[in-house]
């Protein structure tokens, strides 16, 4: 099955761009997924092809039409998939919700541009996901899209070799990944810890869990709290059962 990906954009030359090398541009020359552009601008009615007016109440900048966009959006959507608005005012992409989205149809996703979208868009078609890749500003929604995309085209079936299956990675298991080394055993007078040079597997895999757990503590206390919040919520999970057989 082919993943089909729709983007809605001002700027549909920007598509596949990046996605279009390495793993995913393999995958997509494969036919493990599809790139389909819209340009939004062809769904305007008026003569100077208009996608975006001034701001009610006053303000700076410009606002994208909702007439516009749910023309674009009713003429294109990839049926039965989601269809995600990048916005900063969305909820935060999780890797959790990228591999929900990853194993369907494929996804449709409006790249907004200017101060944002008409919020009556939201409204009139409430099937539409604000999401945001995080909190900071970028000038458009396409690299939002590309991140987005990225994340799931690399777990479609077949892209990632059986051993990379990424199910090792940050924030599947709820911590951030461990720390990697590789050759030469010594840089700069700095060694490979010697655990991972040790050939013990259970060792190596102890090590690797503690030092998962202490980045995931320092660096993300938010990740943190919630994974400990998870373990203490349910004592006859698979996080308890973790913690009983290492104690
Ligand atoms: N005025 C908006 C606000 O303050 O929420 C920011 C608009 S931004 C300049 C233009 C477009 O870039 C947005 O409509 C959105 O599509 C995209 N964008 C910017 N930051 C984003 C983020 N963190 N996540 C997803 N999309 C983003």
């Amino acid at each position: 099955m082919t993943f089909a990906a729709t983007i809605l954009t001002l700027y549909p030359e920007m598509f596949p761009g990046p996605l279009g090398v390495s793993l995913a541009g393999r995958a997509l020359s494969d036919g493990k997924w599809s790139c389909r552009p819209v340009q939004i601008r062809e769904f305007a009615t008026d003569k100077h092809r208009s996608v975006d007016d001034t701001p009610a109440g006053g303000g700076v900048g410009m606002v994208m039409r909702a007439d516009v966009l749910a023309a674009a959006l009713d003429a294109s959507a990839v049926p039965g998939a989601p269809v995600l608005a990048m916005t900063p005012r969305g909820k935060p992409l999780t890797q959790e919700r990228v591999r929900v989205i990853a194993s369907g149809p494929g996804v449709t996703i409006l790249c907004g541009r200017f101060e944002g979208i008409d919020e009556r868009l939201y409204e009139g078609r409430p099937q539409i996901e604000p999401v945001s890749i995080g909190d900071y500003i970028l000038s458009g929604g396409e690299t939002a899209a590309i991140v987005l995309l990225d994340a799931c085209i690399r777990l479609l079936p077949g892209v990632m070799g059986a051993p990379d299956s990424g199910e090792d990675e940050s924030f599947e298991t709820g911590l951030l990944e461990y720390p990697h080394y590789t050759r030469p055993v010594e840089w700069e007078g700095r060694t490979i810890p010697e655990v991972l040079r040790s050939g013990d597997h259970a060792k190596i895999a102890a090590w690797r869990k503690n030092q998962a757990e202490i980045d995931t503590r320092l660096r993300r206390p938010d990740l943190w709290e919630r994974h400990e919040g998870a373990r203490v919520q349910s004592p006859s999970g698979a996080h308890a059962k973790k913690r009983d057989q290492r104690t």
